[in-house]
């Protein structure tokens, strides 16, 4: 929304004085507004001027205020590489969705690895030169990263720059490497060698070559962001949805819960085989083998990586979900769990309060922790609980 003002140098009073009348008026209403304009500029060289402005002037406040209050159910654009739509269920208006979004696009600008000047692309463009200072958000990401690499002993590990780069999923120039070439790259994968400054905020990459990919984190912290910004507008029900990455935020009125689809690992968009009901404020997160993926001699290759061989991780399963209080944490322990496999995966999750998990395997069965209140819709799967 961009308002205006505007001279109306030829307005005159009702005694035929010149006034100096400046009006406010809206950029994206002009069409609309030219009747009025045209009018007040037209009746500023009769006598009865005054009040016909006046009367021309308070139109023009009352279209004002009924579009400073426009309401937008929900919005969506295109951040992290993907479609984010949020929808808010209250005050749902104009600016409190460009505050939202401005916040969403902040953080995939300073974490992106596609985006040349963000904080992620300088600190790998140092690697093993000199520490780059960031963006405090960014280095909290990159903390926790660090923390779920550890967590994880490695499963999660933010430096597979390298291996995303080799085998170049979802970019086109898709590749099976060689093992020689494998092997090489996976000198570069090892989380310990990021050295931290938190009096600085500077991250350093000791090797030269290294690189962070932050793509199984951000978007759950930009999310959350999203949640933080809707609570402290006083919004009490919204829907965060990052390309997967959701969060339900309050109720649903009469207290009917959130039902949230799981996608069918085989089919398009939206396709799904069946959902998780949430009750309230909670995130749920998938990783799956559908995201970004090429098929060779009947062969998946998807986008996580085992970085402990440099293959994408191949655990028998299709996807893993997790439910957690915060989108970050659920988005790294989906893509923890997803490389860790299920027998491990689950002794991760049961060491961690309030974080639930749902697997689909590649024999079409599915099997979840107790506190996942899932319904199958699709019966060429199996609910093995
Ligand atoms: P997600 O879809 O959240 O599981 O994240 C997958 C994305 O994270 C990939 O596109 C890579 O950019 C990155 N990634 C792949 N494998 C790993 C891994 N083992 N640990 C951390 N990040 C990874
Ligand atoms: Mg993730």
């Amino acid at each position: 929304m961009e308002v205006i003002l505007r001279n109306f140098p030829n307005a005159l009073d009702s005694k035929n004085k010149k006034i100096k009348l400046r009006i406010l008026y809206h950029r994206e209403l002009q069409l609309k507004l030219s009747g009025v304009s045209r009018s007040i500029n037209t009746i500023t060289n009769s006598s009865s001027v005054f009040l016909r402005v006046l009367r021309g002037f308070l139109i023009l406040n009352i279209i004002l205020f009924y579009s400073c209050s426009k309401t937008e159910p929900s919005r969506t654009e295109t951040a992290f590489g993907t479609a984010c739509t949020i929808t808010l269920y209250e005050h749902g208006s104009t600016g409190i969705y460009n505050e939202i979004f401005s916040k969403i696009h902040q953080i995939d600008n300073l974490m992106s690895i596609n985006i040349l000047s963000s904080d992620v692309s300088r600190i790998n463009n140092n690697a093993g030169i000199e520490p780059v200072q960031v963006h405090e958000e960014t280095f909290k990401v990159i903390e926790r990263a660090v923390y779920y690499a550890g967590l994880s002993d490695g499963a999660f590990d933010p430096t597979v720059g390298p291996l995303v780069n080799l085998w170049g999923i979802g970019k086109g120039n898709r590749n099976i490497p060689s093992q020689n070439e494998i092997d090489k790259t996976l000198t570069l994968i090892n989380w310990s060698n990021i050295e931290l400054d938190p009096k600085t905020n500077s991250v350093f990459l000791t090797q030269s070559g290294m690189s962070l990919d932050l793509g199984a984190i951000a978007k759950g912290y930009a999310a959350d962001a999203a949640a933080q910004i809707i609570k402290e507008a006083g919004i009490k029900r919204a829907l965060i949805n990052l390309g997967g990455d959701v969060y339900v935020l309050g109720e649903k009125p009469d207290k009917i819960p959130w039902k949230i689809g799981i996608q069918h690992p085989y089919e398009e968009r939206n396709v799904t085989i069946g959902y998780v009901q949430l009750q309230k404020d909670k995130a749920l997160v998938t990783s799956g083998v559908y995201e970004r993926f090429f098929i060779r001699n009947e062969i998946r290759y998807h986008h996580i990586f085992n970085p402990s061989n440099g293959y994408p991780a191949d655990n028998n399963l299709l996807s893993v979900t997790i439910i957690a209080q915060t989108a970050m944490n659920a988005d790294a322990l989906s893509t923890a769990v997803f490389v860790l496999g299920y027998e491990k995966g689950m002794e991760l999750i049961k060491n961690i309060p309030d974080a639930e998990a749902m697997f689909v395997f590649k024999d079409r069965s599915i099997r979840t922790t107790s506190g996942v209140n899932f319904t199958l819709t699709d019966n060429t799967f199996t609910f093995k609980n």
